[in-house]
């Protein structure tokens, strides 16, 4: 018998749903994360369907880097020829500078083993497009529903586990039953609040991000290459998209400062970034702010539980990073290429328990918490601001001048050290 129980205040009506779907895998939320978990099950021949409450691909300014593991993974799944096709933009190094010190440091992924000795960039939307857009062969496993809003559960009340899911599409009701629900629903998730997963917040940041856009700079430290400025204003970054017509620039400001951005006349706005960012002085910057929307507050906060009652969360519904070392959205589509080899176990030997399938978050865990660790180092340098990193800052870059800490770090970055479900031989191995 399943009961319908409401994922926030508002109470459920009891009338049989308009539309019922019975599937292998329920995911909640269509951004990368969800996405790529319908990818990842396609690969074992899993049914899924993704509900995802926004009707239409949204132009969010948010992960733009694809890391070298990544690009493994989306090769396996028969997107990454997509993302190349949509300007996919290959980068080989991130040099750091400071506006007065001059080069600091860098990361280099050319001498890096495997396939993909680089990076990609490709605009947030346009990684959702290719997601979706390389579902067109797979519709035999994957179903999309967008502006289907999940608004509650069905809880099989005799084994106390979620069973599926129940919602709104187009002010009809619907009711989706499946084995599995796959919580991608991003930080806020209501999935996650819904079963009383705490979250622990690790850090939080002083400061925030503007995602501003200007036309590239035709110089050679960004032919394939992008930039990072370092210094007393804090952290500038200047990401090559798309085929290197343009740059998306992160701009780190204190706290609830975007207001006051916000009212910036364009000579204000130009001074602010060529004193942060000397080398923007070669284009015009009086369009950065238009295609803004929001600044995004970082912070660092971790899930204590990744599997609750046959729910399993993955990316930000599990935990947030600050997005310096660009892990967030790789960390998302890791986790759904481990979870859907799990999943695929124990349909086939295990059977599917909270005991069965948390062999993801056995596997997932402390890779993440390495990657978090890593990351929150990195950003303590980074975003470290204040006049006296002028003169001392650089003592923070000496790393740059020991090869071997170098390379650790950009296979740290690249996400080589991070295993994939083959690398774990999850399917492999003996029946928990
Ligand atoms: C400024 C910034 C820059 C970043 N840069 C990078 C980077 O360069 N590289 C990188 O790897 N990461 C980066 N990140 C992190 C990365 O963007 C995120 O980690 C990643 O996009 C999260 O994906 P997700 O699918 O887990 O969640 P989200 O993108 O938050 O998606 C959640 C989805 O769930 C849907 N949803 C929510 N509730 C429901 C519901 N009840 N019913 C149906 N649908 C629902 C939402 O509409 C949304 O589409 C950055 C983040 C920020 C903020």
């Amino acid at each position: 018998m399943l009961k319908r129980l409401p994922l926030g205040p508002r109470a459920l009506s009891d009338a049989p749903a308009d539309h019922q779907f019975e599937t292998d895998v329920a995911i909640v939320g269509g951004a990368v994360g969800g996405a790529s978990m319908a990818h990842a099950l396609a690969e074992y021949e899993l049914s899924s369907i993704i509900f995802e409450r926004l009707p239409q691909i949204p132009e969010v300014n948010r992960g733009d880097v694809l890391q070298p593991l990544t690009l493994t993974l989306l090769d396996r799944w028969g997107i990454y020829p997509i993302v190349t096709e949509m300007g996919g933009f290959p980068i080989y190094e991130w040099n750091f500078f400071n506006p007065r010190i001059g080069h600091l440091g860098s990361w280099n992924f050319s001498s890096l083993p495997g396939r993909f000795n680089h990076q990609t960039i490709l605009r947030h939307s346009r990684i959702h497009q290719a997601l979706y857009s390389a579902m067109e062969s797979k519709r035999r496993f994957i179903d999309v529903q967008r502006g289907a809003e999940v608004t509650g559960i069905l809880l099989d009340e005799q084994r106390d586990v979620v069973a599926g899911v129940y919602g709104e599409q187009d002010g009809r009701t619907f009711e989706a039953r499946a084995r599995v629900v796959v919580a991608a629903d991003g930080p806020r998730s209501r999935l996650r609040r819904f079963l009383g997963i705490e979250q622990e917040e690790r850090y939080r940041y002083d400061h925030e991000y503007l995602m501003l856009t200007t036309p590239r700079p035709k110089v050679p430290e960004m032919d394939r290459k992008g930039m990072q400025y370092v210094g007393r204003h804090g952290l500038t970054v200047l990401i090559p998209l798309d085929g290197g017509e343009e740059v998306r620039i992160p701009v780190q400001i204190p706290r609830g400062a975007q207001p006051e951005w916000g009212k910036l006349s364009a000579a204000q706005l130009r001074h602010r970034l060529l004193v942060r960012a000397p080398v923007l002085e070669h284009i015009d910057t009086s369009g950065a702010m238009d295609h803004l929307s929001h600044s995004y507050p970082v912070s660092w906060t971790h899930s204590n539980r990744y599997v609750k009652r046959n729910v399993c969360l993955i990316g930000e519904a599990a935990r947030t990073i600050h997005p310096t070392t660009a892990q967030g959205m790789n960390m998302a589509i890791l986790d759904a290429e481990v979870l859907a080899a799990v999943i695929k176990r124990c349909f086939l030997k295990d059977n599917v328990s909270d005991e069965t399938l948390v062999a993801y978050e056995d596997a997932r865990r402390p890779v993440a918490e390495e990657v978090m660790e890593t990351s929150h180092h990195q950003t303590l340098h980074h975003t470290a601001s204040g006049v006296w990193h002028d003169i001392w800052g650089v003592r923070m870059y000496r790393w740059i001048e020991d090869e071997d800490t170098k390379r650790e770090i950009s296979i740290s970055i690249a996400g080589l050290n991070n295993p994939t479900s083959r690398d774990l031989r999850i399917l492999e191995s003996a029946p928990v």
